[in-house]
């Protein structure tokens, strides 16, 4: 039988984060932007034919310019418009600056502080991913600190409506920021009725990581748990954004209520979220309820 080879001189590259599942995601890189080992991480920017601009920190897709903004209006939107009233809100994390533009786009939000521990790819996101960085860095209510999230909400005295954990994944730098003792620092941080939310991976791949944080979640807050959305360069299927907060009313708040809240929000343009799918988002797929649900309270792992 004859097998048909594809011959290329082209470079794929691979996204190592499931190999010990014995999974692997390959991109055909069309051209190698920019490279580097940073003080933190190794850093891969290329650009693609299908997914455009794609950024890989240690071997994981971070954000690619096809699909960026299903992940940075879910994690942005939700919260921020639950809450209903939030004026000061953090970042952990978020080093590409996608996140804050979208928090930016929020006219009532009067601060965003982002605590980012690698300069380099802030620095890096200013020349490459100038569409996130540019409204960002001119926004005078935007603040820059470049910090471990975990020293930052052991240490400050400000307090926040909503923080969300724009991180990479529990390796490396990011490791600490899927611990009991971050997420006790954040509720610290959070005013009465704030929220907390994560990127928690795909549970399809990633169980464990979640039931573990619902775990500390529900040893910190009266709501814990998470939402969903599907982003395609996040693979295998989900990705669960952790929700905690002690008000347990956000998660239902009416479709009418977040549909007024975004029109007095400025009604900016969204590619991904509505108001529907707002609520939609807290509709767990039944393994995924069933995960969450099996997360026992803990304070550390066992
Ligand atoms: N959306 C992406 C994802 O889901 O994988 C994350 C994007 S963003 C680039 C992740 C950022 O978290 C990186 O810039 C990384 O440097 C930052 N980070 C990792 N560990 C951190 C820590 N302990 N404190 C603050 N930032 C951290």
């Amino acid at each position: 039988m004859k097998t048909s080879r594809i011959m290329t001189d082209k470079r794929w590259i691979p996204e190592t984060l499931f190999e010990k599942l014995g999974f692997r995601m390959t991109f055909e890189v069309e051209r190698v932007l920019y490279e580097t080992e940073t003080e933190h991480q190794h850093l891969v920017l290329f650009q693609h034919k299908h997914f455009g601009k794609v950024l890989m920190l240690d071997g994981a897709t971070q954000v690619t310019t096809r699909d960026e903004f299903i992940y940075h209006e879910m994690m942005t939107h939700v919260p921020i418009l639950a809450h209903g009233k939030a004026k000061h809100v953090l970042i952990i994390g978020g080093g590409d600056c996608g996140i804050a533009e979208e928090v930016l786009k929020h006219k009532a939000i009067k601060r965003l502080t982002q605590v980012e521990i690698d300069a380099s790819v802030v620095e890096f996101s200013k020349q490459h991913f100038p569409e996130f960085t540019k409204p960002v860095l001119a926004d005078r209510r935007f603040d820059l600190i470049i910090d471990d999230g975990m020293a930052f909400v052991q240490q400050t005295r400000e307090r926040f409506d909503v923080i969300i954990v724009d991180s990479t994944d529990p390796e490396g730098p990011g490791a600490v920021l899927f611990t009991y003792d971050f997420y006790a620092a954040c509720k610290r941080c959070l005013t009465p009725g704030g929220v907390l939310v994560t990127q928690n991976g795909v549970p399809f791949f990633q169980a464990a990581e979640l039931v573990r944080s619902v775990g500390y979640f529900r040893k910190l807050f009266k709501d814990a748990g998470c939402y969903v959305a599907s982003i395609p360069t996040y693979v295998g299927g989900h990705l669960a954004m952790g929700w905690a907060t002690d008000d347990k009313k956000l998660r239902e708040v009416p479709v009418k209520t977040i549909a007024d809240r975004y029109r007095k929000a400025g009604r900016f343009p969204t590619k991904y979220w509505t108001p529907q799918v707002h609520q939609a988002a807290f509709a767990l797929p039944r393994f995924i309820a069933e995960h969450v649900a099996s997360a026992k309270s803990r304070v550390k792992t066992a």
